[in-house]
């Protein structure tokens, strides 16, 4: 078997499963060698009843004391109870329609649990977990992400098939020295160990080693792209005054604005292309700064393209960029996914005979029918929804136009350099005067219903609020979280009975997405509930509540992104945050939060004291290829990749020597970067 046999064709695979693996984007033998554990269960080194730590999972030992039978609970369920215990501590298991597992154990015997211990400290409970006799335990056993029809054993079995049939070792794409200087594992045997550990220490070599190997790969992938770049020429763009631009809006443009649209300009004076990303925090202005761009574009004679990551959001930003620039003769046309035949050949006529001096859309703008007569600049915004590929395709519209990548997502600035290393950095560190502050509460589910109150108030008020509960993957029914829908009908219909309520999750297509969005914005909605599909950049003005369920689930930074959705009108606005979390560095996190509003310094905070679950976690930077690294944690394993990759490149700029590097740093921004 070689890495690129297809997933069907592993002992053990069928199509149907082959169908589910794809879901988790595993499509040949070396994919499901990508697809890592989670977390592992360490059978070999159990903890004791009374030392367990509560709502973490672990294995514990302990013997069967008595068995109840089988008994129905509220909501007709089955329950199942055992106690068992060690010589300090009681445990209570409990299984809820599985009357098997509890059969199987014989009282008088020592078994191994392993599952979160909760309950209280006089009483400790686990429930459902897994079992094993004391002799014969499992080693160290992986965890993996699972997904429907695709339970963790399964995929450990399946990789084991895969590692057995390999024909002959994985190849190793570093050069020897490196791995001597770094005492790094050889890459099969990273690859085997992060799967089937000997132990948890062999787990940390080997993800050290892959860390390091995705990091360079990635940094060489950045410098390559930089370098490309900068051998291409850019239209070159004449010197223009921004001040009757400046002068045309409603307000005076804050210092940080007129910094970064000095940078552009000066940018786009230059024959190398522009390769900027303009970093902002929510309600900075960025579009502003977007619009000077198109502006000196358009008095140099050139086309200007903006893409947004959705439909709504294009329109919007169509709508706002018409508002600011129509008065000076620019005309802006909107181009998006679900035009009329006609409509649309109209609108590519425009933007390939110049008509059109500014072209607003959605990734409908990379499609081979858009030709521009003559771009000079090209902006994406909210760009981590977008693939680096795909800021490439379109940097590639026209002549090699500049490129302007806008982005909400607070990153601190030397973390940002190694990141963006293709690109340079302007900051907007500054927010437009006479802002309202978001006033940010962190409060527990017993406040719920006084919370609700206050959410009908508002709405009384003529107000619209939020409510963000976690997407809830099929496979992970954790009982204390509430799936979109049962939410909706248990919690919120009867405590806000009389309202308009919308429901947005990431089942729902694209256009039905876009369809409740317009309407909570049309005002015909009072309340939306969602997962954090809510979209990034959306101006509902008049939404001046954000709601937070299980707010311990997420990062400080995301939890700052979605709390930038209200606070765009007038008056006051709220974001509370739900939690029953007991755990001391949440409560300082979400405390944190409650504190400040100033973007850079949560990403610091966050940087800094990164607690678990942070969720949107490795997709938010809209970069490829990253299965272990964490961009926010691995900071110094990322520094040391960016000097290697540095000097890699510098005495072998093509890699002829590393093939196998070279291969993976050519496939890297190919992968699908799909956006959802
Ligand atoms: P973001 O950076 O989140 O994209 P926007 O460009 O949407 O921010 O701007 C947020 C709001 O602030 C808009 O309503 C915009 O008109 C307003 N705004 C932008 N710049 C200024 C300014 N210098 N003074 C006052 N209001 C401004
Ligand atoms: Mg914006």
């Amino acid at each position: 078997m070689e890495l690129s046999t297809p997933i069907q064709f592993v002992k053990g695979i069928g199509p149907k499963t082959a169908e589910r693996f794809a879901k988790l984007e595993v499509f040949t033998a070396g994919d499901l060698l990508q697809l890592y554990p989670r977390n592992y269960v360490d059978y070999s080194n159990p903890c004791g009843i009374s030392d367990a730590p509560f709502d973490i999972a672990c294995v514990v030992r302990g013997e069967v004391y008595s068995k109840s039978g089988e008994t129905r609970v509220k909501g007709g369920k089955r329950m199942a109870k055992v106690l068992a215990g060690d010589e300090n501590c009681m445990l209570e298991l409990v299984w809820f329609n599985n009357p098997y597992t509890a059969e199987k154990l014989e009282v008088g015997q020592e078994y191994l649990f392993f599952g979160k211990v909760g309950g209280t400290f006089t009483k400790r409970q686990m429930i459902a977990p897994v079992v094993h006799p004391v002799t014969g335990a499992p080693p160290i056993t992986p965890i993996y992400p699972q997904t429907e029809g695709l339970n963790s054993a399964f995929i450990g079995r399946c990789v084991s098939n895969v590692l057995e049939q390999l024909s002959e070792k994985l190849p190793e794409p570093l050069p020897e020295e490196m791995l001597v200087r770094y005492r790094l594992p050889h890459k099969d045997a990273a690859v085997r160990a992060i799967h089937f550990p000997a132990s948890l220490d062999h787990v940390l070599a080997a993800r050290r080693r892959l860390i390091y190997e995705e990091l360079l790969v990635l940094q060489l992938g950045l410098l390559l792209l930089k370098t490309r770049d900068k051998q291409t020429s850019a239209p070159i763009l004449e010197q223009v005054d921004l001040h009757p631009f400046f002068d045309s809006l409603p307000f005076r443009p804050t210092g940080a604005q007129q910094r970064a649209c000095g940078e552009i300009l000066q940018d786009m004076q230059k024959p190398i292309p522009m390769n900027r990303l303009l970093q902002g925090d929510v309600g900075s202005g960025k579009t502003l700064v977007a619009a000077a761009a198109i502006y000196a574009a358009f008095q140099n004679g050139r086309q200007a393209v903006l893409m947004a990551p959705t439909e709504i959001l294009a329109r919007q930003h169509a709508a706002t960029l018409q508002t600011m620039l129509e008065k000076f003769g620019i005309q802006t046309a909107l181009l998006v996914g679900g035009m009329r035949a006609a409509q649309k050949r109209e609108t590519l006529s425009a933007i390939a005979d110049g008509k059109a001096h500014l072209v607003v859309g959605t990734h409908a703008v990379l499609s081979g029918g858009v030709q521009f007569s003559d771009l000079g600049v090209a902006i994406t915004d909210e760009q981590h929804r977008f693939g680096v590929r795909q800021r490439q395709t379109l940097a590639q519209k026209g002549k090699t136009p500049h490129l302007l990548v806008m982005s909400a997502t607070p990153i601190p600035r030397t973390l940002a350099l190694l990141i963006y290393g293709e690109l340079d950095i302007s900051v907007l560190d500054e927010l437009p005067p006479g802002r309202t502050p978001i006033k940010t509460f962190a409060i527990t589910s017993k406040k719920r219903a006084d919370m609700f109150g206050f959410l009908q108030e508002q709405i009384d008020n003529g107000r619209q609020v939020y409510l963000v509960c976690p997407l809830i993957e099929e496979s992970e029914k954790v009982a204390e979280l509430k799936s979109v829908k049962t939410y909706l009908e248990q919690i919120v219909q009867p405590l806000l009975p009389h309202c308009r309520i919308g429901l947005m999750h990431g089942k729902l297509k694209p256009k039905e997405k876009d369809a409740v969005m317009q309407e909570f914005k049309e005002g015909l909605l009072d309340v939306l509930v969602s997962t954090t599909v809510i979209e990034v950049g959306v101006d509902v003005p008049n939404a001046n509540v954000m709601v937070i369920e299980n707010a311990e689930r997420y990062g400080l930074s995301a939890l700052h992104q979605l709390r930038g959705r209200v606070g765009r009108g007038g008056g006051e606005s709220w974001c509370i945050l739900v939690s029953d979390h007991k755990g001391e560095s949440v409560k300082q996190r979400l405390r944190f939060l409650c504190s400040t509003t100033d973007g850079f310094k949560i990403a610091q905070f966050d940087l800094e004291n990164r607690g678990p679950g942070d969720f949107f976690g490795k997709r938010q930077h809209g970069l490829p290829g990253l299965k272990l690294a964490d961009l926010m944690t691995d900071t110094r394993t990322l520094k040391a990749a960016q000097q290697d990759a540095l000097q890699l490149l510098h005495t072998d700029p093509r890699l002829d020597s590393l093939p196998i590097l070279a291969e993976q740093v050519q496939t890297l921004f190919e992968q699908n970067t799909a956006m959802n």
